[in-house]
């Protein structure tokens, strides 16, 4: 059953107190990977409710890429890396944000026509300023953002505010 399923993939997600610094609780998702019925049921649950409306998937670097390649073949969809600065080749847009300390800088390619509905993935959604960036991005290029899907949550910190985006879907949240 899927929500039992689902259920199982959620406690093999490993929090890990003070990493990468400390007061930061971090929600590792490798032992989820690590689980073929995991991983297949969370690809499936990114998905599931923007079922037919995408035809690719946009992950984020760099934990976003592993669930993007799993729900591109899940799905049936292409899959577009959203790269951190200076990492592709002939990047047709970046985009800046701010992080706690200085900022950051989302790359892409534009292999895909103007118009083409992405669907954009990412591991967990923390102060939503990636997803947000990577979205600004993934509009810069043509593309129609067909919704914002995240596996992990992070409650208390604004994310779902920031992105104010009502076809955000989170699989589980803290
Ligand atoms: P934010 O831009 O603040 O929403 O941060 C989201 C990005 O940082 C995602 O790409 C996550 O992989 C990573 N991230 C932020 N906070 C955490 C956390 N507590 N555990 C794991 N990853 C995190």
């Amino acid at each position: 059953e899927a929500s039992a399923e689902l259920r199982r993939a959620e406690s093999l997600i490993r929090s890990i107190p003070d990493h990468p610094k400390p007061g930061v609780l971090f929600r590792d998702i490798t032992p989820l990977l690590a689980d073929a019925a995991a991983l297949r049921a969370t690809a499936e649950a990114l998905v599931a409710p923007f079922a037919g409306r995408f035809d690719a998937v946009a992950g984020v670097e760099a934990r976003g890429f592993l669930l993007a390649g799993a729900a591109a073949i899940a799905s049936g969809a292409g899959l577009i890396p959203v790269r951190k600065a200076g990492k592709l080749p002939r990047p047709a847009a970046a985009e800046d944000y701010a992080l706690e300390y200085g900022t950051a800088t989302v790359e892409a390619h534009d292999d895909l026509p103007g118009g083409t509905r992405v669907l954009l993935l990412d591991d967990v959604l923390a102060t939503g300023g990636t997803l947000v960036a990577s979205r600004r991005l993934l509009e810069r290029l043509g593309y129609e953002v067909a919704g914002v899907s995240v596996l992990f949550e992070i409650d208390g910190l604004g994310g779902r505010e920031t992105i104010g985006d009502p076809a955000l879907h989170t699989v589980f949240r803290s």
